[in-house]
C-alpha cells in the first residue's frame, strides 16, 4: 500500500515498465501534487494490523489538501489506510452513520 500520491506514482512507474497503455486512464486528481505525505513515509499511513495511526494522522493535519483527501477517500469507498486525517475505522464509522436512518 502506499500514499495518494505515491500510488499513481508506483502504478505509472510499474505499467512503464510493462509498456502498459495508461492512456484511457484519468489522470490522478489534481490535488495529489500537493499531498504531504509523498514527501515521507508511506508506511505511516498503512500501518501493520494494530499499529500505531499516529504519525500519519499528524501529518495528515497539516495537509494542505486533507479536504480533498478526506471526500476522495469517502467517494471512491478506500478501506484501508489513513486518508485525509481519518483512519480506516473512522471512516467506516462515517460510512455505518450515514446509513442509519434519522431517529
Ligand atoms: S491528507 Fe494525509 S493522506 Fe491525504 S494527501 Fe494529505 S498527507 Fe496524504
Amino acid at each position: 500500500m502506499n500514499t495518494p500520491r505515491r500510488a499513481v506514482e508506483l502504478l505509472v512507474s510499474v505499467a512503464a515498465e510493462v509498456r502498459l497503455d495508461l492512456s484511457g486512464f484519468p489522470a490522478p486528481p489534481a490535488w495529489t501534487s500537493d499531498a504531504l505525505c509523498a514527501e515521507t513515509d508511506p508506511e505511516a499511513f498503512f500501518p501493520e494490523k494494530g499499529g500505531s495511526t499516529r504519525e500519519g494522522v499528524a501529518m495528515c493535519h497539516r495537509c494542505t489538501v486533507a479536504a480533498e483527501c478526506l471526500d476522495y477517500a469517502i467517494a471512491n469507498n478506500e478501506r484501508f489506510g489513513i486518508w485525509g486525517g481519518l483512519t480506516e475505522r473512522n471512516r467506516r464509522s462515517i460510512r455505518l452513520a450515514s446509513k442509519e436512518p434519522a431517529a
